[in-house]
C-alpha cells in the first residue's frame, strides 16, 4: 500500500490518467493552500468508475459474507496502518483536534468490524420462508421464500464533518460493501488528502482480498458536475449523502429524473430540540446549562445532532438557565471550523440573528476572520410560532432558547416542526405527564428521542437510528447509523417454487449457516 499522495482519483485499481482541471485542499486553520493539486475527475473517468461498479457487481454479491466480512476488517486494519501520517492530515485539513480525530479513526474501524460480524452471522438478510402444502383447499399453496439482497453500485458522498467516520471508508460505505453493493465515492473537497489516503487503504484492502476489480473507485472533483453525473449513471442504483439541504436535494432531483429513478439517502439538516420541563429545571437549572453548553461547542458545534433549539419555561429559574448558558458561551474561546464556506455560512446566520429584532442576542457572534465564536439568541414561543424561519439550522456553535409560558406551547412547538433526527426531553419527578405528552408528539417528527441526556454522540450499534422525517432525510424511514442502515441498499427478493440448488443457502431447509429465519410464521434458526 502507497501513501504517497498523489492527487489523482482511484479509478478501479489504477490511478487516473487525464484530469479535468485542478483543486486543492486547504489548512482549516490559516487557509493556506495545500500539496498536492488535486486532479478533478473527467466525465469519462466518471462514467468509467460507475461501469466498472456495475461490471463488478455480479462478481461481488456472489461472494460468500466471510469473504466480504475479511475485506471490510482489511480495510480497518489498513486505516489503522496508516497511524500518524492520517490522523496529521486530518487535522490540518479539517482543524478537528487530535483526539477528536483518533477516535473518530477508532469509530470508523469499529464501524467496518461490526458490519463484518452482522454479515458474518448472517440474520440481517430477514430469511422468511413459507412452505407450500399442496393438500391445501380450494388452491395448492405454493414455496415462498424471500430475503433481502443487494441492490447494486451506491454513490457515497463524503460529509466535510466527518472525514473519517462519514467520509471515504465511513458508514455509507461500510454499510453498502457490507451487504455486496459496490461503492463510487464522491471526495469531499474539504478533505482530499484524508480521502486520498483511506481510498489508498480501501483500494488496497480490495486487492489484497480477492475482491473484483471495480468494487470501489475514489473521484475528486466537482459535485455539480461528477456527482451529479454519478447520480444520474444508469450503473448506478442508489446513493448516500450527508450535506447541505440545497445539495441533498438537487441529488434527489436528478435521481427522480432519471428514466429509472433511484432513491438517495440524504441525510440534511436537524436542529435538534431540546425540551426543558420544569420540574427538571427547578432541580437541576446549573447543571443542564453546562450539559447544553458542551453539546453545543463541541467540535465547534458541527454536528448534525448540534441543539439548535431549546425550549424552556418563562420565568426565575429559566433565566438562570439562559444567563449561565450565556455566560459559559461567552467565555467559549472561538476556534476554526472544518473550511472556509462552512465559517462563512455561520458568520453569516449569526451576525444577521444578531440583528434580528424578533430574537434578543444573549451572546452576540464575534466572529474572528477565520475563527468561530458562540452565540446564543433568546425568544419567546408565540414570536417562534408566527415565524418558522428562525428554526432554520445554524450550523456551529450556536443555539436559540425559546420560553415557553404554558406546556402546551411546547406541543403547537412539536406540531409545527420540521422532521429532526433527534429530540431531547429534560425531565424529573412531577414531570412524567407533560413527557409522555411530548413523547407521543414527537414520535412522528423524530428519528431518536433522547432522556435527560444530550444529542451530540451518537453509538453505533443495532439499535441506533440516525434518521429522521423530511427535511432530516428525504425518506424518515431509514437510518444512516446502526444496524438498520444496511436496510437502504437492498431490497427483497422472492423465490416461488424454487428448485433447492437455485436457493441463496439462507433460504435452504437445512439452513447451512445457522441463521434466524421466519419458518412456517415461527422465529427461529
Ligand atoms: P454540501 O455543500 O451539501 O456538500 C456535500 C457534498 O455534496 C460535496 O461533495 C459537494 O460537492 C456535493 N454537492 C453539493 N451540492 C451539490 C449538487 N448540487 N449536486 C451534486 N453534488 C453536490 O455540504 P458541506 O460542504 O458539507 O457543508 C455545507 C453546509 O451544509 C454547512 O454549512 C451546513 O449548513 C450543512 N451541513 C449539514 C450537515 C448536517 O449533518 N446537518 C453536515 C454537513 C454540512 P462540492 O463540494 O464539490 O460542491
Amino acid at each position: 500500500m502507497t501513501t504517497e499522495l498523489l492527487g489523482k482519483s482511484i479509478i478501479g485499481y489504477g490511478r487516473s490518467e487525464a484530469s479535468a482541471g485542478l483543486l486543492y485542499g486547504n489548512s482549516a486553520t490559516t487557509g493556506e493552500r495545500l500539496q498536492p493539486a488535486y486532479h478533478s475527475a473527467t466525465n469519462e473517468e466518471t462514467a468509467r468508475a460507475a461501469e466498472m461498479a456495475g461490471a463488478a457487481f455480479p462478481a461481488y454479491r456472489a461472494k460468500p459474507a466471510r469473504e466480504r466480512a475479511a475485506f471490510l476488517r482489511k480495510i480497518a486494519e489498513n486505516l489503522e496502518g496508516l497511524g500518524d501520517r492520517l490522523v496529521e492530515r486530518v487535522v490540518t485539513e479539517t482543524a478537528l483536534p487530535e483526539a477528536r480525530v483518533k477516535g473518530e479513526r477508532a469509530r470508523t474501524c469499529g464501524q467496518l468490524r461490526f458490519f463484518a460480524d452482522m454479515i458474518e452471522e448472517g440474520s440481517w438478510v430477514d430469511a422468511r420462508i413459507d412452505r407450500a402444502d399442496s393438500e391445501r383447499k380450494p388452491a395448492p399453496k405454493p414455496d415462498i421464500r424471500s430475503m433481502l439482497r443487494p441492490l447494486g453500485p451506491v454513490a457515497v458522498f463524503c460529509a466535510s464533518n466527518f472525514p473519517l467516520a462519514f467520509s471515504v471508508a465511513g458508514g455509507d460505505t461500510a454499510t453498502a460493501l457490507a451487504c455486496g453493493c459496490p461503492v463510487v465515492v464522491k471526495a469531499h473537497m474539504s478533505h482530499p488528502a484524508t480521502a486520498e489516503l483511506c481510498g489508498e487503504a480501501l483500494m488496497a484492502a480490495a486487492q489484497s482480498t480477492g475482491m473484483p476489480e471495480g468494487v470501489f473507485s475514489l473521484l475528486f472533483g466537482e459535485g455539480t458536475r461528477i456527482g451529479q453525473a454519478l447520480v444520474a449513471h444508469p450503473a448506478i442504483k442508489a446513493a448516500g449523502f450527508t450535506g447541505s439541504r440545497t445539495g441533498g436535494l438537487a441529488l434527489v432531483k436528478t435521481a427522480q429524473s432519471r428514466p429509472d429513478p433511484i432513491p438517495v439517502y440524504a441525510e440534511m439538516s436537524s436542529v435538534n430540540p431540546v425540551f426543558v420541563l420544569p420540574n427538571a429545571l427547578a432541580q437541576r437549572g446549573a447543571q443542564i446549562a453546562a450539559g447544553l453548553h458542551g453539546s453545543v461547542t463541541l467540535g465547534v458545534g458541527q454536528f448534525c445532532t448540534n441543539p439548535g433549539l431549546v425550549l424552556v419555561p418563562e420565568g426565575g429559574a429559566g433565566d438562570g438557565l439562559a444567563s449561565a448558558l450565556a455566560e459559559k458561551l461567552r467565555g467559549t474561546a472561538p476556534a476554526s471550523m472544518l473550511n472556509a464556506t462552512i465559517f462563512k455560512s455561520y458568520s453569516k446566520i449569526v451576525t444577521t440573528r444578531s440583528g434580528d429584532a424578533r430574537v434578543r442576542a444573549l451572546v452576540a457572534a464575534s466572529n474572528g476572520e477565520r475563527t468561530a465564536s458562540a452565540a446564543l439568541f433568546e425568544t419567546d414561543a408565540p414570536t417562534f410560532l408566527k415565524n418558522p424561519d428562525l428554526a432554520e439550522e445554524m450550523f456551529g456553535p450556536a443555539t436559540i432558547l425559546i420560553r415557553y409560558g404554558k406546556f402546551e406551547d411546547t406541543l403547537d412547538m412539536v406540531r409545527h416542526m420540521e422532521g429532526n433526527l433527534t429530540a431531547t426531553i429534560q425531565m424529573a419527578a412531577g414531570d412524567e405527564d407533560a413527557a409522555a405528552k411530548l413523547v407521543a408528539a414527537l414520535e412522528t417528527r423524530v428519528g431518536r428521542i433522547v432522556f435527560n441526556g444530550y444529542p451530540t454522540g451518537v453509538e453505533v450499534c443495532q439499535a441506533m437510528v440516525h434518521g429522521g422525517p423530511y427535511p432530516a432525510t428525504p425518506d424518515g424511514r431509514t437510518t444512516s447509523v446502526g444496524g438498520r442502515a444496511i436496510e437502504r441498499w437492498v431490497r427483497a427478493v422472492c423465490w416461488q417454487d424454487s428448485p433447492v440448488e437455485l436457493l441463496p443457502e439462507e433460504l435452504r431447509d437445512d439452513n447451512p449457516r445457522g441463521v434466524m429465519r421466519i419458518v412456517d410464521g415461527v422465529r427461529g434458526r
